[in-house]
């Protein structure tokens, strides 16, 4: 007949097993009656006490009910395992269908949207782009512009100097003279890239974009000048752009002109933005001066060229009627997410 001990104990241990809710429960199950100091354990150490008819029997019940035990906390660890396992992965659902986040797309700088536009517009004209150093000797930057050293027109834009006849480039011409001295004519380029002065405020700032432009060839004239600007301006502000040509003064260029074109703000009436006068200095041009076209090897007699230069921002700040320069190198971002 079944020893009573025995019979208790593995009942206990049954009912602990089929109770556990987590398989650390069970470890402790385990403790409890397999254990050193376990139940069924000390009931083991202690066959010898008891009588000797009896101790086989007992040994024999004692063992089947440890293997009994270890089975069914074995087979109860595989079913608490299996659902805290599912109880995990429940947790962890992840929905595929959610759509993912997307990480914040950079856009386009204003400026750099603008000159890539003022470069799309003259590279449908023909025009090639081009593009020289930064840091230029005063040859390229001034000499052969037709600024010698004692010319006045050098105190028209102060320049950084980072030695003796070497400077950052105030203005894109030097690239022009580099393609003309570089190949024989005819030269149909722009030139875009960052120039350098000193000068800082509200409309100026020490570093800022130009776009040139230059045209030689022969019989090459003001009217085609004329021609290509008024195209620009109109591709550049919309198709009822007019643009007027004003007589002015480049050491570079005889004859030469500012251009302007009519407020789009007032329609020429005057306003605030152009100073009450109905017109906005969009550029300066003016046809390539002799002596330039001689610097660079070619023969003034024989072809003729016309050039053109305008600031990037200026442009810029009258496409998007900004009135502060230094907003486009403030990185700010709420300004300049408005151009994406
Ligand atoms: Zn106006």
């Amino acid at each position: 007949m079944p020893d009573k001990r025995v019979s208790e104990i593995l009942k206990g241990a049954r009912g602990e097993a089929a109770r556990a809710k987590l398989s650390a429960d069970l470890e402790q199950v385990r403790v409890k009656y397999l254990g050193r100091q376990g139940l069924l354990t000390q009931f083991l150490r202690s066959l010898p006490s008891i009588p000797a008819s009896e101790r086989p029997e007992a040994g024999r019940q004692a063992n089947e009910a440890k293997a009994e035990i270890e089975a069914l906390l074995g087979q109860r660890l595989a079913e608490l395992r299996g659902a805290e396992r599912r109880r995990e992965l429940e947790s962890q659902r992840v929905d595929l269908t959610v759509p993912g986040r997307r990480p914040p797309m950079g856009t386009l700088h204003p400026l750099t949207l603008v000159q890539d536009e003022i470069i799309e517009i003259f590279q449908g004209l023909g025009f090639a782009v081009a593009e020289g150093p930064e840091v230029e000797s005063d040859f390229y930057n001034f000499e052969a512009l037709n600024i010698p050293k004692d010319h006045p027109a050098r105190d028209m834009q102060d320049t950084f100097y980072l030695a003796e006849d070497v400077l950052l480039r105030t203005h894109t011409s030097p690239v022009q003279i580099r393609t003309m001295k570089a190949q024989p004519p005819p030269v149909r380029i722009i030139c875009p890239g960052k120039v350098y002065r000193r000068d800082a405020d509200i409309t100026h700032s020490p570093m800022f974009h130009q776009v040139e432009g230059l045209a030689v060839d022969m019989s090459i004239s003001m009217g085609d000048l004329k021609g290509t600007l008024e195209l620009f301006a109109r591709e550049m502000f919309g198709p009822r752009t007019t643009i007027r040509f004003r007589p002015s003064f480049f050491p570079f260029t005889e004859p030469s002109a500012e251009v302007d074109m009519r407020c789009f703000l007032c329609g020429g009436e005057g306003c605030r933005v152009c100073k009450q006068s109905g017109w906005l200095e969009i550029l300066g041009s003016g046809m390539v001066h002799p002596q330039v076209l001689s610097n660079v090897g070619y023969d003034p007699e024989e072809v003729t060229g016309w050039a053109f230069g305008m600031g990037v921002e200026r442009i810029a700040m009258l496409k998007y009627g900004i009135d502060d320069i230094r907003l486009f190198f403030d990185n700010d971002l709420r300004f300049l997410t408005q151009f994406a």
